[in-house]
């Protein structure tokens, strides 16, 4: 197992399911003691960066809207409501605990057209002592044109290269990589540690999960390749208990840990 309480730059990945409850409407109660684990780790001098989701789901929640609708001025006049509801909650809570939150919105082309530009001020946002809290950009990426990342898992996984992470977190809602789908196998079990991504782990990935995010087990495989290629460590597990992050930087097992290449065993 790696040594994670020693990890010092972490990228945390936050889906809706995790912000919002079924109605779109915020999980305050989970908000609140998120941002209150985040901000005490960043007391505790852990440099934090947020990959949120949450945009089109708050803006449904906000515009009372239950149905995504499928055309895309829609999704993305949805996410401009939205982003802003996410990033004010998200300044609220944390300037509870006198925490400075930054948002960041990225594109793909961003990503691979300005990225000195992105990890100057991820790296100068650190250094103020900032919390970068970052989201596709939504409201202009053009999906028909192949030209969105789509999903924030692997936005996370970018991110977390391109800031030099020592460790990317995805809580999500589920425990973590299971031996085989929980819904229809209730024998299966959270794998512990994943050493190397071959067939056979891809092949224990379902489909997507909620109505409300994007991923599933499929795009947080797709990230943890991204990451650990990168030779970063990657963490699934469950967000909905906030404080399980204190046992994971305590170095006790939680979720699943997949590890860096080139970390010994793979
Ligand atoms: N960027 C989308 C949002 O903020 C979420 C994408 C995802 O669920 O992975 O709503």
């Amino acid at each position: 197992m790696p040594d994670i309480a020693s990890k010092k730059r972490i990228v945390i990945k936050l889906g809706t399911s995790t912000l919002t409850h079924k109605t779109g409407k915020l999980n305050i109660r989970r908000m609140n003691n998120l941002v209150q684990v985040l901000a005490d780790l960043h007391n505790a001098g852990k440099e934090l960066i947020l990959v949120s989701s949450g945009a089109v789901g708050m803006g449904m929640g906000k515009l009372n809207i239950t149905k995504k609708p499928d055309d895309t001025p829609s999704k993305q006049a949805i996410a401009a409501v939205g982003q802003c509801e996410l990033m004010h909650i998200y300044d609220d809570m944390f300037s509870k605990y006198s925490v400075t939150v930054a948002q960041i919105l990225l594109t793909k082309h961003i990503l691979t057209n300005g990225l000195s530009n992105v990890q100057n001020t991820l790296g100068k946002l650190l250094e103020m002592g900032v919390i970068p809290v970052v989201n596709e950009n939504d409201t202009v990426a053009i999906d028909e044109l192949e030209l969105k990342i789509g999903e924030n898992d692997s936005l996370a996984a970018m991110v977390a290269t391109i800031a030099d992470a020592d460790i990317l977190i995805i809580l999500s809602d589920i425990d973590g990589l299971f031996s085989a789908d929980p819904h229809s196998h209730p024998e299966a079990e959270v794998i512990p540690v994943v050493e190397k991504i071959d067939s056979k782990i891809m092949e224990m990935a379902g489909g997507a999960g909620s109505s409300l995010g994007t991923g599933g087990m499929t795009t947080k495989l797709n990230a943890a390749k991204i990451a650990t290629d990168a030779g970063i460590d990657m963490v699934i597990m469950n967000g909905k208990d906030p404080y399980k992050l204190y046992d994971l930087f305590d170095n006790k097992a939680t979720g699943t840990v997949f590890l860096a290449k080139g970390s010994g065993n793979n």
